[in-house]
């Protein structure tokens, strides 16, 4: 028995072939899977029985298991899943007012090792498959019964934001895979321009979600020299600013230069947040031509984290500094806070972390 859900739409031909069926199957099973959200293959209604017994035997189309689900008082949703081996990640929903955005995982854990993040302190123990990463964004859709895709913009569920744990650029092949079926116009249909990627700068794959892919692309900068970066995020030894700043150069150069890169850029007490800090994070975006704008982030603590966040007196006078430098730069609201929801609070275990 197979899961069908992760398959690219040639795998699903192939599929296909493989138990004697026509190409032209492959399509309508896709439309039943992506656009109608379908799970039981008896309700496919315009494949008859014989071959609807046929896929039964052959395959399965899987949602993750929800373990929990937890509604903030915002209204932010979110769920811990578990995979058929076990491990567990969270999906959070994240509504405004007309619209909403999924923030979506990527492996279980991460390698990078950020100081100031939760999932970091977990270290890394599996990437999650194409179907894994798919059928995240199917549970939030299940739970607000958008299905069929919907086909105006006024949807509840109308931006994805990989942001969730896992750092996407060391899960490729399978976070490409999955966004091509997420954007795939024939199903579930997230335009492209309403996906965001976010990376730590694994410098070697930033110009490839340019080529390959065509998401919009946000940089986890935190900190505007090496020496600083480097302290609370080990990864900028391997890959320092210069190196991640020039490749999104090259993404900006395939995707133009009106396709601002975001560059997220959370607020740690006594660490990050000075003036000369926003003035030397100007220069940087200059003297690369950057279209850039920012995204301050509130830092959210986790037991066994030592870092602080900023005042609010300082946030506000770092914003302002980068927009009279003529960068946009708000600040972002919190969510989801009292259910532990927000950015860099994600977990796979019930576990506190320590540092
Ligand atoms: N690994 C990728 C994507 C997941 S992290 C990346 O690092 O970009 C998503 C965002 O959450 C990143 O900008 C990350 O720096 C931020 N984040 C991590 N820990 C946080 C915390 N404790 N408070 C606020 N944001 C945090
Ligand atoms: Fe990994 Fe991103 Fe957390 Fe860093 S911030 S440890 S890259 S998930």
């Amino acid at each position: 028995m197979k899961d069908l859900i992760g398959l690219s739409k040639e795998e699903l031909s192939e599929e296909m072939a493989s138990i004697g069926e026509k190409p032209f199957r492959a399509k309508q099973l896709w439309q039943w899977i992506y656009f109608h959200g379908v799970t039981d293959f008896a309700k496919m209604s315009n494949l008859s029985k014989p071959l609807r017994d046929k896929l039964q035997q052959n395959y399965f189309i899987s949602r993750p298991k929800i373990v929990t689900e937890q509604l903030s008082s915002d209204g932010t949703h979110k769920w811990l899943l578990e995979f058929a081996d076990g491990e567990r990640i969270e999906t959070v929903y994240i509504p405004e007012e007309d619209r909403g955005a999924v923030c979506i995982s990527t492996q279980v854990g991460c390698a990078v090792g950020c100081k100031f993040c939760h999932t970091g302190s977990q270290k890394i123990t599996r990437n999650l498959t194409a179907g894994e990463i798919v059928a995240q964004f199917m549970v939030a859709r299940d739970a607000y019964g958008e299905w069929p895709s919907p086909t105006n913009e006024t949807r509840y569920l109308s931006n994805i934001v990989v942001m969730g744990m896992g750092e996407p650029l060391h899960n490729k092949d399978n976070v490409f895979k999955a966004l091509k079926i997420l954007s795939d116009g024939d199903g579930i249909a997230i335009s492209k321009r309403r996906i965001t990627l976010s990376t730590s700068g694994i410098v070697p794959h930033i110009e490839d979600v340019a080529k390959e892919l065509g998401v919009k692309l946000a940089i986890s900068l935190h900190a505007p020299t090496n020496e600083k970066r480097s302290n609370i995020m080990p990864i900028n030894t391997r890959y320092p600013i210069e190196d991640v700043l020039s490749a999104c150069q090259k993404y900006q150069a395939i995707m133009g230069m009106s396709r601002m890169i975001t560059f997220e850029y959370l607020m740690l007490k006594d660490f990050n947040d000075t003036p000369e800090d926003a003035k030397l994070l100007i220069a940087l975006m200059k003297k690369y031509n950057l279209g850039a704008k920012f995204n301050l982030i509130p830092f959210n603590p986790w037991p066994g984290c030592n870092f602080e966040p900023s005042s609010n007196n300082k946030v506000h006078a770092f914003s302002k500094i980068l927009e009279q430098a003529g960068y946009e730069a708000p600040i972002r609201v919190a969510r989801g806070q009292d259910i532990l929801a927000a950015c860099g609070q994600l977990k796979s275990k019930n576990t506190t972390a320590t540092k």
